[in-house]
């Protein structure tokens, strides 16, 4: 179903990409207002701040709740800036709206729901607001997309997607693993939806905020979602993400902006699919490798010979069927096992040297 969308309309300076700054949570009447004065003093343009937080686990600092929205208020009238939140129920809903909010998200938590996704279209009905609705926690494209039909459907029509990362059991380099091919999918999909990148939830980690950001705009994003903290390493939640404003606008002067990376033409899009799904494939054979490796070190110090024939034609064998099943050739997916043992030979050969 195509979405019926109108432009987000939103400010932005014409030196930097759309912006979204602010601390994680609103805090205290003066860690908002002394964050907002200095993001305003950089130019930016939209303030975010969490009034109410969904955290994994009870116990952290679940938000203030209506005591923060007035803060909210007050940014507006002393900066001009307008404000963004996330609200995940219908009461956020109304007082937001009470509180003149101009920007509503839906965190992740709350995508991956379809019957709070729809009690919140159901109450934003009428309403005439941009509403961004981040990535479901789960890598889950279609129930992304499902979550801005319901509110399309219940008449949102300034829709935009953020990007945040996905969760994963394993905790690597990053906090929510990217999967880039996601957010390029769903713009391939819906070419007309704004999509905004939060390199701030998907690293955890402040060092890793310019990179992302980087990353985002060479693959064509449309603006980005950074956490700002007047004094990040005493922020009540997420403080290894948050950057002073004062680095967040240098991060951002540092980006370099390609020429106008034309993601609506579909080729472009496609191949930077290819691109990711690449790198994936390199990642994962890098992995078999090290298995691999730990393979030969046993059966070094087990005397057994490094070719073990049987299991050598098993893999082939059921390799080729797997693949067959997904219609690619069997020769093609022989040869490419063929390469991919011989390499591993190579490797538990090494170490016998
Ligand atoms: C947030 O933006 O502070 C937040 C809670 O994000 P997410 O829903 O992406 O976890
Ligand atoms: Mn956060």
């Amino acid at each position: 179903m195509e979405l019926d969308l109108q432009p987000l309309n939103l400010p932005c300076s014409t030196e930097r990409p759309f912006i979204i700054a602010g601390p994680c949570s609103a805090e205290t009447e003066d860690q908002v207002m002394n964050t907002a004065k200095q993001l305003a003093g950089k130019g930016f343009h939209v303030f975010r701040a969490g009034i109410w937080k969904p955290r994994t686990k009870p116990g952290g600092f679940e938000g203030n709740g209506e005591k923060a929205l007035p803060w909210m208020q007050m940014v507006k009238q002393e900066t001009g800036m307008l404000t963004a939140t996330e609200v995940a129920t219908p009461e956020h809903v109304e007082l937001a709206l009470k509180y003149g909010i101009d920007i509503l998200w839906i965190g992740a938590r709350t995508t991956a729901n379809p019957f709070a996704m729809q009690s919140l279209a159901d109450a934003l009905k009428g309403v005439d607001l941009p509403v961004f609705v981040k990535n479901p926690v789960n890598p889950d494209l279609e129930l992304w997309i499902g979550a801005l039909q319901r509110l399309n459907g219940a008449g949102i029509k300034r829709l935009g997607a953020i990007h945040r990362g996905f969760t994963s059991y394993e905790k690597k380099l990053y906090r929510n693993v990217p999967m880039w091919q996601i957010p390029i999918e769903l713009h391939r999909r819906l070419p007309n939806l704004p999509v905004v990148n939060d390199p701030s939830h998907i690293s955890g980690r402040r060092d890793l905020i310019a990179p992302l950001c980087q990353q985002a705009m060479d693959l064509g994003m449309d603006g980005l979602m950074v956490e700002s903290h007047c004094d990040p390493d005493k922020a009540w939640s997420d403080a290894s993400q948050q950057v002073t404003p004062d680095v967040l606008d240098y991060i951002l002067s540092m980006l370099t902006i390609r020429e106008t990376v034309d993601l609506t033409a579909s080729l472009s899009t496609l191949r930077k699919g290819i691109d990711e799904i690449d790198n994936e494939l390199i990642d994962l054979l890098a992995k078999r490798m090290g298995i691999s490796r730990e393979i030969g070190a046993y059966k070094r110090d087990n005397g057994m010979t490094i070719v073990q024939t049987k299991r050598y034609s098993e893999i082939l064998d059921k390799r080729a069927a797997q693949g067959v099943l997904k219609g690619i050739d069997a020769e093609c997916i022989k040869k490419i096992f063929e390469c991919i043992h011989e390499e591993s030979v190579r490797q538990q050969v090494e170490l016998l040297r």
